[in-house]
């Protein structure tokens, strides 16, 4: 790329917090020359989620689901300034938005935060998204693995492999293997079931090569607290999962709720009501999303207009309800859309649309003051008056945003996805099977941001296929 435009004090400060699937949309489209835009974010990536399951168990390496945020912003006409730091508070009365670096020491722990910074927005772009849900369940935190970032996918590989290597050790007792090689995975949403699927594809593909003795006593157990799982499925790809899980010896557990999850058991609440502590090596945590503090307190700031428990309300526009110059967008808002990729990601392009059409219309506004303030009272200039008063009229509305639903993907295991796609304009096309598989790979690949990551993970999946995942301890 060729050298960028610097700031330009003369323009509006754009500052955008998040780099997911929200803001990543954004910058992918937005005209940077038009603002000074900063985008603050304690991950200096984007992070393609709906891989994350294939990361935890070894078919993909964490590096091929990430593109450094600094590869889109290097392509813009003027300079983007990336800050790895999280917002901590936003004053939507001052326009003020502090944020605070880590803090890192020999290690790659976070140790802190510090050089905490306070800076002026004209427009803010809130897409933090938000966090794992743990309803304060005892030991949720302490001993489950979550399925959220890229830490946790890695960091239950990890867990993974110790149960079985442990398991492998001569002299362990029958229950022990049992405990250790039995895995529990929370919540039968679409992160829950795609992580029980890839958990068994390791099982069958590898781990019966590389420890045969151990591989039939490898036990999967999904525990759903609703009657079903995928609720946001159509029934007869609900039916298809559960005849796959049950093929695959997954064991489905519904209308069953995790009650305390201890450091070698899972204490659950049956559908008759009684309690059962069952022994376990691992547990998963997919029980759903909760708003971050940061959006909390934000919220709390505006008490009239931000009531919604959900998360943030906003206008047909994104507009942040209640607050100057504030766009909201994904996870971390209240819609009637859901939580998903998919919704962030058209969001995010939609303001990009709208602060085309804002820059549009602060370049109309100063010609029209610069055409007013000509002392001139011929009739030429009352034209261009008119003129120009017209198309800042017709510029300053905003058409609303509008969801286009492009249907719901997931993949159940064994080489197999459902897929619910609309059809036409009015029904939907149910489809499973090995084919909606294909498919399923071929949208991913297609929806993965860059032509590099399309490569790495193509590469990866050929590489699985040829020598099979790799069950070396890091
Ligand atoms: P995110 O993508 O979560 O991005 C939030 C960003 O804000 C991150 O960069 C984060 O680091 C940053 N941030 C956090 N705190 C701060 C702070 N204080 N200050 C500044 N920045 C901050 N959806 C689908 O449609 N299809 C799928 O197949 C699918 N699969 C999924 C699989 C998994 C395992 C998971 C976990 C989710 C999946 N989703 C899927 C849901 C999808 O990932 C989310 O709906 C989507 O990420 C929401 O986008 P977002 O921009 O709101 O938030
Ligand atoms: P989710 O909220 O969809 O599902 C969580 C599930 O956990 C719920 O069904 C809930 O009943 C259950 N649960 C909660 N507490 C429990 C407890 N104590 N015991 C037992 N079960 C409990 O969460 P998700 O699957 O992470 O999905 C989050 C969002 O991301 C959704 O909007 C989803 O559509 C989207 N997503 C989409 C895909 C896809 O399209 N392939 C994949 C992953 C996520």
């Amino acid at each position: 790329p060729g050298p960028q435009l610097p700031h330009d004090p003369s323009k509006k400060n754009l500052v955008i917090l998040g780099s997911g699937w929200g803001a990543t949309s954004l910058l992918n489209s937005l005209e940077a020359e038009d603002y000074n835009v900063f985008v603050i974010s304690p991950r200096n990536y984007f992070l393609f989620t709906p891989l994350l399951p294939s990361v935890a168990t070894g078919t993909l390496s964490p590096r091929s689901i990430i593109q450094p945020t600094r590869y889109v912003t290097r392509h813009m006409k003027r300079q983007v300034t990336v800050i790895e730091a999280s917002a901590t508070d936003v004053d939507p009365i001052n326009q003020t938005v502090t944020f605070a670096g880590k803090y890192f020491q020999n290690t790659s722990e976070v140790q802190g935060l510090v050089s905490s910074t306070t800076m002026k927005y004209d427009y803010l772009v809130y897409a933090v998204g938000a966090e794992t849900q743990t309803f304060n369940i005892p030991g949720v935190r302490e001993n489950a693995c979550f399925m959220k970032e890229l830490d946790d996918a890695e960091k239950m590989q990890r867990r993974f492999l110790d149960c079985v290597e442990s398991a492998a050790f001569p002299g362990q007792s029958k229950e022990e293997v049992d405990r250790l090689l039995h895995m529990v995975v929370v919540g039968g949403g679409p992160t829950g079931v795609e992580l029980s699927g890839e958990l068994h594809d390791f099982l069958e593909d590898d781990l019966r090569s590389w420890y045969p003795e151990l591989a039939d006593s490898i036990k999967i157990t999904l525990v759903e607290a609703l009657p079903s799982v995928l609720p946001m499925f159509s029934k007869q790809l609900i039916d298809y999962t559960e005849s796959t899980f049950k093929a695959a010896k997954i064991e489905i557990m519904t209308k069953t709720m995790v009650k305390e999850i201890k450091e070698k058991s899972v204490v659950l609440q049956m559908p008759d009501r009684t309690v059962a502590e069952v022994p376990c090596g691992m547990v998963v945590w997919a029980a759903g999303n909760t708003l971050r503090q940061v959006t909390r307190d934000l919220m709390a700031k505006l008490p009239a207009e931000q009531t919604n428990r959900r998360g943030i309300s906003v206008d047909e526009s994104l507009r942040m309800n209640g607050a100057q110059g504030v766009f909201a967008i994904g996870d971390c808002t209240a819609t009637s859309y859901a939580p998903t990729a998919q919704v962030a990601a058209q969001e995010g392009a939609y303001l990009a649309r709208v602060f085309r059409q804002l820059a549009r219309r602060d370049r109309l506004a100063e010609e029209l003051d610069d055409a007013r303030r000509v002392p001139d009272d011929s009739a030429e200039r009352k034209a261009k008056v008119e003129g120009l008063e017209r198309q800042v009229a017709k510029v300053e509305k905003i058409r609303p945003f509008k969801y286009s639903h492009q249907g719901s993907l997931a993949y159940i295991g064994s080489d197999k996805a459902i897929a619910d796609l609309p059809f036409f304009s009015s029904g939907n096309l149910a489809t499973a099977g090995v084919a909606t598989y294909l498919f399923w790979r071929s949208a991913y690949l297609s929806k993965l941001f860059s032509l590099r990551n399309r490569a790495l993970v193509a590469t990866d999946w050929i590489k699985v296929k040829i020598f099979g995942r790799d069950v070396s301890r890091e």
